[in-house]
């Protein structure tokens, strides 16, 4: 994590009423990490494994802070819990879900930016994430039916 953003997390932090918890930002460091999604059980068998002593009371619990912060958000629900992802530096992206295996597959593609970048410019406002969804059926899953 860079100076400049942990600045900016202390100052949001702050700015929230808050007290400064060290948890807190280990629990985004540890985020900043991930290549990917995670949930709350898989970045919190990260930290275990790190010998972390964050609890998972505390990740759910700063979750929303990160998401309110625009640190991360929620890209979709899976079995009943959420799935997120970090918005920093992430290229506009969407997901393809498939309803049978649940695999999710990353699209990137040069047109999302456009089309972001265009809305921005057009309607004057300051995009902060995005978030995309399809909902299928995988060609491994699709060779079964
Ligand atoms: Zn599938
Ligand atoms: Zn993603």
């Amino acid at each position: 994590m860079s100076d400049s953003l942990l600045k900016d997390f202390k100052k949001f932090i702050k700015n929230k009423g808050l007290k400064y918890s060290p948890k807190r930002e280990e629990i985004l460091r540890e985020i900043l990490e991930v290549d990917g999604h995670f949930d709350v059980e898989s970045l919190y068998l990260r930290l275990k494994e790190r010998k972390s002593k964050v609890s998972k009371t505390s990740i759910y619990r700063t979750i929303p802070l990160l998401i309110e912060g625009g640190y991360i958000q929620e890209v979709y629900k899976q079995e009943g819990h959420s799935h997120y992802e970090v918005t920093l530096n992430k290229q506009p992206h969407l997901h393809f879900i498939c309803v049978k295996c649940k695999k999710v597959d990353e699209i990137s593609d040069e047109r999302l930016l456009r089309l972001v970048e265009d809305y921005q410019k057009e309607k004057k406002c300051r995009v902060l994430s995005h978030h995309l969804e399809i909902f299928g059926i995988c060609s491994d899953c699709k060779e079964e039916d």
